[in-house]
């Protein structure tokens, strides 16, 4: 049984004051019937931790490095996030690989540190509209998870987001076809790689996920939540993609 997750990405979006969206979701679902994890910028880990203590919402980084330590400045080791008090980390984000070039190669040893560190794995996917128009989608994103999954990867360290580029933060999505043909070729690969922990790993979709169309995406096979971008910044607005998960089929 995969427990649903909801997950938040705030991206560099969040000051102080958006702290106050985090705490709102909390008291809007105290005991909730999925998982729910916000992702802010790491500035605000530990101070929403502080927030959220006792709440059921829990949290994760955007990125981690590879090493555990060292002369690497800027970035931030998958310690640093569990002392922060995350539990998550969103890996290889097709902003990061776009903007910071990270290769498959590069997510699976950060997912490796993320392992190590105790933390959970969110790897992402996804193709770009050009590779879809060239009838590449499949190849692509298998390639992806080929390349992307570590050794040790399991359904308790790992989750996987399927996020079509072109549909990210553009309002766009694919169908309900295209999504199920995606997710329906990852479980194969996942349950051929890995047996049952490919069969018991959490997919999410992602890419312009909001209230009115969580119903229809969460009602796809192998569909088991999303990562949220622009629709997790506030809270009402996250909070109703929440329930149409808490109300979608098991
Ligand atoms: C994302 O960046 O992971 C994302 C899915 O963004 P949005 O929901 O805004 O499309």
């Amino acid at each position: 049984m995969r427990r649903k997750l909801a997950v938040g990405n705030w991206k560099m979006h969040g000051l102080s004051p958006q702290l106050g969206e985090a705490e709102a979701l909390s008291e809007r679902h105290p005991d909730p019937a999925c998982e729910i994890v916000l992702c802010p910028p790491a500035t605000l880990i530990s101070r929403m931790w502080e927030l959220l203590i006792g709440s059921a919402i829990h949290l994760g980084g955007q990125d981690c490095h590879h090493a555990d330590q060292g002369a690497h400045t800027g970035d931030i080791s998958a310690a640093m996030l569990v002392d922060a008090g995350a539990e998550y980390v969103i890996l290889g984000h097709s902003e990061r690989r776009h903007d910071h070039g990270e290769t498959d190669a590069h997510v699976a040893a950060k997912a490796a540190a993320a392992h190590s560190a105790g933390l959970v794995a969110i790897l992402c996917l996804g193709e770009t509209e050009a590779e879809r128009d060239a009838g590449r989608t499949i190849a692509v994103v298998g390639d992806q998870l080929a390349g992307s999954l570590p050794e040790g990867a399991s359904a308790a360290n790992t989750v996987i987001a399927y996020e079509p580029i072109w549909a990210i933060g553009t309002g766009r999505t694919p169908t309900r076809e295209q999504i199920a043909e995606v997710h329906g070729a990852l479980r194969a690969r996942l349950s051929d790689r890995l047996g049952s922990e490919g069969d018991g790993m959490r997919l999410l979709y992602g890419g312009s996920v909001k209230a009115e169309n969580a119903r229809e995406i969460f009602a796809i096979p192998d569909v088991d939540g999303a990562l949220v971008g622009g629709a997790s910044l506030k809270a009402g607005d996250f909070s109703a993609i929440v329930e149409a998960l808490e109300a979608a089929p098991a």
